[in-house]
């Protein structure tokens, strides 16, 4: 296997590795995965998934062994990866009945999840309490009315966990915060103080067992986090005071950040806002020592730590590889276009970096610009920011004076390198791999343009290969339509 680390940046030991010039992932050819299931696909590693869950349990269990870790599904609630994590003895958080639906079938008791939603249904709030949830995040006074409503038709005792804003500024860019009031989250002291005084008049139907924080998405300054933690110690002490009975759980939600930036010197080229967001080194063991500890400390050893990792659990366990269907050349760069967009990969619609390895020559140093796009019949369809670029030219066309303040806009404006390196040799039919794709993936595709959405496989670094979804064919596309 090769060795050329330093070139290729991106490799990691075992995981991501190169044989013959060809990627591997997980010791399968990435290739060979392309001839058995078809092209765009998802590709899951098993080893990653389960090192991933043992990371968090390992490290947030030394500073406080009662810690739950409940994987939020809506990152990706594939029945065979809910399952690893189940078997990894993760808890998990479920978003929806839909998701409450899945987290059921794929062997997790109600009494291990918990459920987020800020518009929960009354059918979905008969269908959890029903089963006896661990616990329901209430986001908004109207919801306790509504649960007090169901429970008491249910003649059953609802177990409550109040999401509070703490009015902390986590997540990078501003549509990844959650813990404001100028998101559309949580509910404020007052608004808490109302729902307690309702649940303490109502024992028979409800119980508050917890108080639920979750601050925004790829948090990547570990000062927010200590906010976070010495903000939870001062309000559930507070919430304390006011509760007959003692507290079962703080919940912190989730949001911790994982890297996006395999290829650092990609990033030197592009505004620096951008490597900020998408590369950090905060990982479980620092949350661990910054976060969970402090809250130990200071709350004791009874009351239970709940934490809701999305996002980081599942990053870095999965590549998507898409083919190279068509070429051209613009100006003096080649545009290449894949047979995956946003369809595939719906994150890229809003502008989120995926680093790109050619597959099909992996050792190759990726020195040529290039502009990569999707298939889809829609100009945003594109692994550049076709729009913020659009945006910056006609802003310094109007006034050239701006000119001087470039970098500010881009850094509002360009959420996106607007090249790509790949090797020189690049060509049609190539297998391009993008990395880190195993967030909010699966459950976001589309048959938008009626093309199909991907398969995805989960490889083992004993077992090799297995299907764990199918692609959708021409007939699915008629799964909805009625005549
Ligand atoms: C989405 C979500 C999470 C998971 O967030 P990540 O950024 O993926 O870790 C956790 N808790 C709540 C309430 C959420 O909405």
């Amino acid at each position: 296997m090769s060795q050329v680390v330093a070139l290729h940046p991106w490799k990691r030991a075992e995981h991501l590795t190169s044989e013959n010039n060809k990627l591997l992932i997980d010791g399968v050819q990435a290739e060979s995965l392309i001839a058995q299931y078809g092209s765009p696909l998802y590709v899951y590693s098993e080893t990653r998934l389960r090192e991933n869950a043992l990371d968090i349990l390992c490290n947030f269990r030394r500073e406080h062994a009662n810690t739950r870790v409940c994987f939020a599904s809506k990152a990706c609630a594939n029945l065979a990866v809910l399952k690893v994590f189940k078997d990894c003895g993760l808890a998990v958080e479920v978003n929806s009945g839909g998701e409450f639906y899945k987290a059921c079938v794929a062997g997790y008791k109600p009494a291990d999840m918990v459920f987020n939603g800020v518009a929960k249904q009354r059918g979905e709030l008969r269908e959890v309490i029903a089963a006896g949830i661990g616990a329901i995040n209430v986001d908004s006074l109207s919801e306790v009315q509504r649960i007090l409503e169901v429970a008491t038709e249910l003649k059953q005792q609802a177990r409550l966990t109040l999401r509070i804003i703490p009015e902390i500024q986590g997540g990078a860019a501003a549509g990844w915060q959650t813990g404001t009031s100028s998101s559309k989250f949580g509910m404020t002291s007052l608004e808490q103080a109302a729902a307690i005084e309702l649940i303490v008049q109502h024992p028979d139907a409800l119980k508050m067992v917890g108080v639920h924080a979750h601050i925004g998405t790829q948090v990547n300054d570990i000062a927010i986090y200590e906010a976070e933690a010495q903000f939870l110690i001062d309000y559930v002490r507070h919430v304390c005071e006011m509760l007959p009975y003692p507290l079962e759980h703080v919940n912190l939600g989730g949001g911790f950040p994982k890297n996006y930036s395999s290829a650092q010197e990609n990033f030197s080229r592009v505004a620096a806002h951008y490597g900020e967001n998408y590369r950090t080194s905060i990982d479980f063991a620092q949350l661990s020592r910054h976060l969970i500890k402090p809250i130990a400390a200071a709350l004791g050893e009874q009351i239970e730590i709940i934490v809701e990792p999305g996002r980081s659990m599942v990053s870095d366990t999965a590549i998507l590889l898409s083919r190279i269907e068509a070429r051209k050349q613009r100006q003096n760069n080649p545009v290449y276009y894949l047979d995956a967009g946003y369809s595939v990969l719906f994150d890229i619609y809003h502008g989120w970096y995926f680093h790109m390895v050619n597959a099909s020559r992996a050792d190759d140093v990726q020195t040529k610009n290039c502009r990569m796009a999707g298939p889809l019949c829609d100009s945003s369809d594109t692994y550049y920011d076709i729009e913020g670029e659009g945006a910056v030219s006609s802003l310094l066309a109007a006034e050239p004076a701006l000119n001087a303040h470039r970098s500010v806009l881009e850094k509002v404006l360009v959420n996106q390198p607007n090249l790509r390196e790949l090797p020189a040799d690049t060509g049609m039919g190539d297998i391009i791999a993008l990395l880190d794709v195993g967030a909010y993936a699966l459950e976001n595709m589309t048959e938008y343009c009626g093309r199909q959405a991907a398969a995805a496989v989960m490889v083992d670094l004993q077992q090799g290969s297995r299907l764990i979804r199918r692609r959708a064919q021409y007939e699915d596309l008629l799964n909805y339509d009625v005549d």
